[in-house]
């Protein structure tokens, strides 16, 4: 009675998590993915301090983890939500995860035995997982998880695991809270590249999204922090970075800004400068927007790395068989260039989560008409939704950055406190 539910724990959800359960509030924290943590997880830095991403994010998930006022509910969803303020029935699934949680102990000897290699998702596809697998080394919970449409019934796991935790069978588990309030954090999907077919995603193997280089720069990523071209392996003597893939875009239906690709454009370039300063960097944008606190200071510091801002966008990338090939107008000074890059990195929107409508339906609350979540009000109400009791924090409501997304997660933590409180004192 008087509980809250998270729906999804990114960085938002999961500081929502802990100012709610702070406060003395027993929280349920949904994630669908077998670990805690959200798209920062992936991300090598964070700009504009360049701190660590994993450094700042993994302290709160084990705080998650441990807090005895919440739980962590992974591979789960919402599968219907009854009642209203104060008094919300909330049914969750958790989904078959093929290991005994109590049981497993988080060793990895079942991972080194399985034979079957599949794309990683955690490593936007140029990184490889077995079958039965962790995300990444800092999962919360540190338990595995089996990939059940992969996984060939070998029966190595089983004679690999020690305290005997993998499960042939496991039809999951269905859970039912009393909820006076609910937070929606379910975050955001990423722009599909393939969606501006002229750039040549998937199709040219030199032409990477921003988040596969956040997992290759990574010095725990699939190549170890090493920037390399995909064609052959070796270090790219040139890159472009190509701004506002999947963004302010009305051809696509995406007309609005995603407010972090500038910054994250200009971070990446700058740790790549800053290890390998002979690598020729050129940024192709519309505009720099670079509005918060020590951004414009980053901008300075980037172009000062010697980082080339290019102000105009490539139509398309075409390439022969000595490579990659660019044509750019520079619209400050009507130049028509022509780029010859080792390695193109489009710089991809952030869109509503792929299941937004779906959550929405299932919380009884509006979407707006760019996909992401409505609120009561843009300016001075943005985390109530027009649901009394149900909240929306992250970037599940608009395209933000980290700082934005934790001051938005902690406000809505504290309306959906109020409902908590009230209700166990009604
Ligand atoms: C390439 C790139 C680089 C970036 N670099 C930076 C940077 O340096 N600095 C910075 O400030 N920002 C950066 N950002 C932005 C940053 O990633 C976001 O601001 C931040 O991760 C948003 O957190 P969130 O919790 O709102 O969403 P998410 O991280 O998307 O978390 C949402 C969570 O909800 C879960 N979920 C979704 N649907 C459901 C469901 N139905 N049920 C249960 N769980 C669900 C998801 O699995 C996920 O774990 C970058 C973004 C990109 C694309």
């Amino acid at each position: 009675m008087g509980d809250v539910v998270v729906i999804g724990a990114g960085i938002a959800g999961i500081q929502a998590a802990l100012d709610i359960a702070s406060h003395g509030i027993s929280v349920h924290l949904v994630e669908r993915e077998p670990s805690i943590g959200g798209h920062m997880a992936q991300l090598d830095k964070t700009f504009p301090t360049n701190d660590c991403s994993m450094c700042i994010l993994s302290p709160k998930m084990v705080d998650v983890s441990r807090h005895p006022l919440i739980t962590i509910h992974t591979c789960a969803e919402v599968e219907t939500i009854e009642g209203e303020i104060g008094n919300f029935t909330v049914t969750i699934i958790e989904h078959p995860r093929y290991v005994d949680v109590e049981l497993c102990n988080g060793c990895g000897d079942c991972i080194e035995i399985c034979p079957v290699e599949v794309y990683n998702r955690f490593d936007a596809g140029i990184g490889v997982r077995k079958a039965i697998y962790k995300p990444h080394a800092q999962v919360v919970p540190d338990i595995v998880v089996k990939d059940a449409e992969h996984c060939i019934e070998c029966g190595l796991c089983y004679d690999a695991c020690g305290p005997n935790a993998i499960l042939r069978k496991d039809e999951g588990k269905k859970v039912t809270i009393n909820a006076a309030s609910i937070v929606i954090t379910t975050g955001y999907s990423v722009f599909d590249a393939r969606n501006k077919e002229q750039f040549g995603h998937l199709i040219l193997p030199d032409v990477i999204t921003s988040l596969e280089l956040e997992r290759m720069i990574n010095a725990s990523g699939p190549t170890l922090g090493k920037i390399k071209r995909m064609s052959n392996g070796e270090v790219p003597k040139s890159i472009v970075f190509i701004q506002c893939v999947g963004s302010r875009d009305v051809s696509i239906d995406r007309p609005y800004c995603s407010c972090v690709c500038c910054m994250q454009a200009m971070k990446n370039a700058i740790l790549i400068k800053e290890k390998q300063p002979d690598i020729e960097i050129t940024l192709c944008y519309m505009d720099i927007r670079a509005y918060g606190k020590g951004y414009e200071e980053y901008y300075e510091r980037a172009k000062s790395l010697g980082i080339r801002f290019l102000r105009g966008m490539p139509a398309d990338i075409r390439a022969d068989r000595n490579g990659l090939i660019l044509q750019v107008e520079n619209s400050e000074t009507s130049e028509v260039l022509i780029l010859h890059p080792d390695l193109v990195v489009l710089s991809i929107g952030i869109g509503p989560a792929d299941n937004a409508a779906d959550i929405a339906a299932k919380c009884g609350v509006t979407l707006e008409t760019t996909g992401f979540f409505k609120s009561v009000h843009d300016a001075v109400d943005t985390v109530a939704t027009l649901r009394p009791g149900i909240y929306v924090a992250g970037t599940a409501s608009a395209p933000r950055d980290i700082p934005d997304s934790v001051a938005s997660g902690g406000s809505a933590a504290m309306r959906a406190y109020i409902d908590a409180v009230r209700t166990r004192s009604a």
